[in-house]
């Protein structure tokens, strides 16, 4: 049976909080999906995974297709089976790598390009891409674009937009999974009448949901704003809108501003294997010496397991050495930290208080993302007003331990009586 599309459930201008209902599961959105490349997110287990509250995932066609083949995990009984991720999970269609590599032919067809793992030349088509995630077997699955590589000239774009559409055709024809949806994505490179073009060709195709491709290419966040201004007048408010690639904290509040309801970034997961850790006063490294005798928890507003029973001396330590758990607890926190913050917004949009969530996220997590000094500020999700008992200098070693998991004190779920976090970017810009 075709899963019922996205339910609006409140909203706040444009920005929309609602249900996107998956075969048996329903995904609170906005969300923000972690990307599991290889059907896994890298040194975290299913397991640990459900406790950080993420609600989707993403998976990789091109990868996936080349090893371990999609012919294994639909013998495996697809990627649910296969990976042991019980969440829903959405493939991408490949497109993005293919154009991402250096040597690749683009014919009507479709693309040839070198695999870069064992050089053999390989082609991919709406054709193949569709009949690759229908043997994977996610609960969405990509139609097969052309994404545009930053800086390509306009009569480019424009032949690319045409192309984009009659490959989204073909995707659709070739797509006969029903217990799978199918999202058709809009192209059309940094102009606007080419996003509004390519907006109306793909809605006119008519899928269950539509992405925003062509983003996070090394365009700014200001570009990446305009866009979506270009772009989201011209997409229905009925069906759910994924912003493809994109997650900083104030892409994801600015794309939420505008209508977006799903995001993916590789952001969480690769800044945690080396020791960056999002907190609700900003982004700090842990392999930074100040955190050697460091006895508070990572985020003393989070509930993960990894700040509920480890110090950030004691991830200091591992990260230092390499040991790979150091990988996963960071891992879990950024994640639990990441889909903490989504439901936050979704609150902050159903009880009203949106834009003072997104004044704060711009407080915090500016635009050049390098955090500046916040320890005056509200943590994200306090109301407004809520000045933080921050004195570093006499906050000292947490005598009772790391923090223990307590029931939220406000609609947030943010508490306020925790130890005094120490300011984490002191003596930097
Ligand atoms: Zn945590």
């Amino acid at each position: 049976m075709k899963p019922v599309p996205w339910v609006s459930v409140g909203a706040a201008g444009d920005a929309r909080a609602g249900v996107l209902h998956l075969a048996g599961h329903e995904v609170r959105t906005p969300t923000f999906m972690p990307v599991g490349t290889q059907a896994a997110i890298r040194t975290v287990s299913p397991l640990h995974l459900e406790t950080t509250g993420s609600q989707i995932v993403l998976a990789n066609t091109y990868h996936l297709s080349q090893r371990p083949g999609e012919d294994v995990v639909k013998k495996a009984g697809g990627l649910h089976a296969f990976s042991g991720i019980k969440l829903p999970i959405l493939t991408d269609s490949g497109g993005f790598q293919v154009f991402s590599l250096d040597k690749k032919e683009v014919t009507e067809e479709g693309v040839t390009f070198t695999y870069e793992v064992d050089g053999q030349r390989t082609f991919l088509s709406p054709e193949r891409s569709m009949e690759i995630q229908q043997d994977l077997g996610s609960d969405i699955a990509m139609v097969f674009d052309e994404c545009l590589p930053f800086g390509a000239d306009r009569s480019y774009a424009q032949a690319s937009v045409g192309r984009t559409t009659r490959w989204e055709r073909r995707s659709k024809a070739a797509h006969t999974r029903p217990d799978q949806s199918l999202f058709g994505i809009i192209q059309g490179g940094f102009w606007g009448d080419l996003r509004k073009r390519s907006a109306e060709e793909i809605q006119e195709i008519g899928f269950d949901g539509i992405a925003i491709g062509g983003l996070s290419v090394g365009e700014g966040h200001r570009a990446m704003c305009d866009v979506l201004d270009d772009t989201l007048p011209h997409v229905n408010k009925t069906q759910a809108r994924y912003l493809m690639g994109v997650g900083r904290p104030i892409d994801l509040v600015e794309g939420v501003a505008r209508g977006i309801d799903m995001f993916d970034c590789v952001l969480p997961t690769r800044h945690a294997r080396s020791g960056v850790v999002y907190t609700t006063t900003g982004r700090i490294r842990l392999t930074d010496a100040r955190f050697r005798k460091d006895m508070f928890p990572v985020d003393t507003d989070c509930r993960c397991y990894t700040c509920s029973n480890f110090t950030r001396a004691y991830l200091h330590h591992l990260l230092r050495v390499d040991e790979v758990l150091g990988s996963t607890l960071a891992t879990i926190h950024n994640l639990h930290w990441f889909a903490t913050f989504m439901d936050k917004m979704r609150n902050s949009i159903l009880e009203g208080s949106f834009e003072s969530f997104r004044r704060r996220v711009h407080e915090i997590y500016p635009e050049d993302t390098s955090a500046k000094p916040v320890a005056s500020y509200p943590a994200i999700g306090q109301g407004q007003g809520v000045k933080r008992s921050t004195n570093p200098s006499s906050a000292g070693p947490n005598k009772a331990g790391p923090k223990k998991a307590s029931p939220a004190k406000t609609p947030m779920g943010s508490r306020s009586n925790g130890p005094a976090p120490k300011p984490p970017f002191k003596g930097r810009k």
